[in-house]
């Protein structure tokens, strides 16, 4: 089958390789019919991800069919249409069982697929603890509407709800990347009362825009003007950051109100400061880490109810044999690139 490979650092090649087979008793082997390309997919062909393995398919952001299970698989049978979960999880360790499931103290615990083990920028993946790592896509729910259910809309879903958000508060959130209109689209279920979202980007400022009529989106230099016209207390309310540089680590802060929750989701290249002299008294609680993907089901309920929509980030689409063109476009954000759909050749 083709499995798109990391070589070595720079160096992502299409390449022939036998199709996986199960390996334990709790694998399942699924049929690759919808995949994406991730800004993690780019950190690993960067060279920042130590723990990637040369060697290994990438891809962890997929959809399928199971076509075959371990014998001690449950949930699932051979046929079933599943979404699958970025993160690999036992389901019975100390940190599973409080669904902390990021931290499973399992070998494959965590993120493996596409960085450890073969994911799913192939024809076929084998997932491990597929009772965990796998969920049933509703009958109504397309491969598009399902595709982000295990990875970045499981992020966005995530970090809404560690942002303590109560109905009517006034909201921060900086960056409207992929991750960032999933944590968008998460918030808003939370029914605030104004939303702010600050983007560098003009045509991500003008995305939000149009598909968020009801939300305020602003560039860094409005930002503070922007929260303080919206905020009764001295600032947010909640703030998620998720655009990942120095200049928006401060503001999410700057802009948060005292006592509020200042959650930290997005991925830095280097060590942010902390000036906790002058945060003196703002008695903030910072949440950060990364995402627990342990509730796709309930995700995939409000997608199938209508309530969340990602389809509209999907801008492109590319056959796997394709996928060098669809790296290149995504990673030089070529033609208002959000994200990129892959689909099997056959
Ligand atoms: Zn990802
Ligand atoms: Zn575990």
């Amino acid at each position: 089958m083709l499995a798109y490979t990391y070589i070595a650092k720079g160096d992502f090649q299409l390449r022939e390789k036998p199709r996986p087979t199960l390996q334990s008793s709790r694998d399942a082997i699924v049929r690759v019919t919808l995949s994406s390309i991730c800004t993690s997919d780019l950190h690993i062909k960067h060279g920042s991800v130590p723990r990637a393995v040369p060697g290994i398919t990438v891809g962890h952001e997929m959809v399928g069919v199971v076509e075959e299970i371990g014998a001690d698989v449950a949930s699932l049978r051979p046929g079933d249409r599943v979404a699958v979960n970025v993160e690999t999880f036992c389901g019975s360790c100390f940190f599973c069982r409080h669904g902390w499931v990021n931290n499973c103290t399992d070998p494959d615990g965590g993120w493996a697929l596409g960085c450890r083990i073969d994911g799913g920028q192939a024809e076929y993946v084998r997932v491990p603890y597929a009772d965990q790592g796998l969920t049933k896509i509703p009958s109504g729910v397309t491969d598009r509407q399902a595709l982000f259910a295990g990875d970045i809309l499981a992020t966005g879903y995530w970090a809404a709800d560690l942002a303590e958000v109560q109905p009517g508060d006034t909201v921060l959130l900086l960056g409207a990347g992929p991750t960032g209109i999933c944590t968008l689209q998460s918030l808003l279920l939370k029914e605030p009362g104004a939303v702010i979202v600050c983007e560098k980007d003009s045509q991500r400022r003008a995305f939000v825009e149009r598909r968020y009529p009801q939300v305020t989106a602003v560039g860094p230099e409005e930002v503070r003007e922007a929260v303080a016209a919206r905020s009764r207390h001295g600032g947010a309310d909640a703030v998620v950051e998720a655009a990942g540089v120095p200049e928006t680590f401060r503001l999410a802060w700057e802009c948060a109100r005292p006592n509020s929750v200042v959650v930290v989701v997005a991925l830095y290249d280097e060590a942010q400061v902390l000036p906790l002299p002058e945060m003196y008294g703002k008695n903030l609680t910072f949440k950060t880490g990364g995402v627990d993907g342990c509730r796709c089901g309930e995700i995939l309920e409000h997608i199938a109810a209508g309530r969340l929509d990602t389809t509209p980030l999907i801008t492109h689409t590319y056959p796997l044999s394709r996928i060098q063109d669809a790296y290149d476009l995504f990673e030089q954000r070529r033609d208002g690139v959000i994200k990129v759909a892959i689909t099997p050749d056959r």
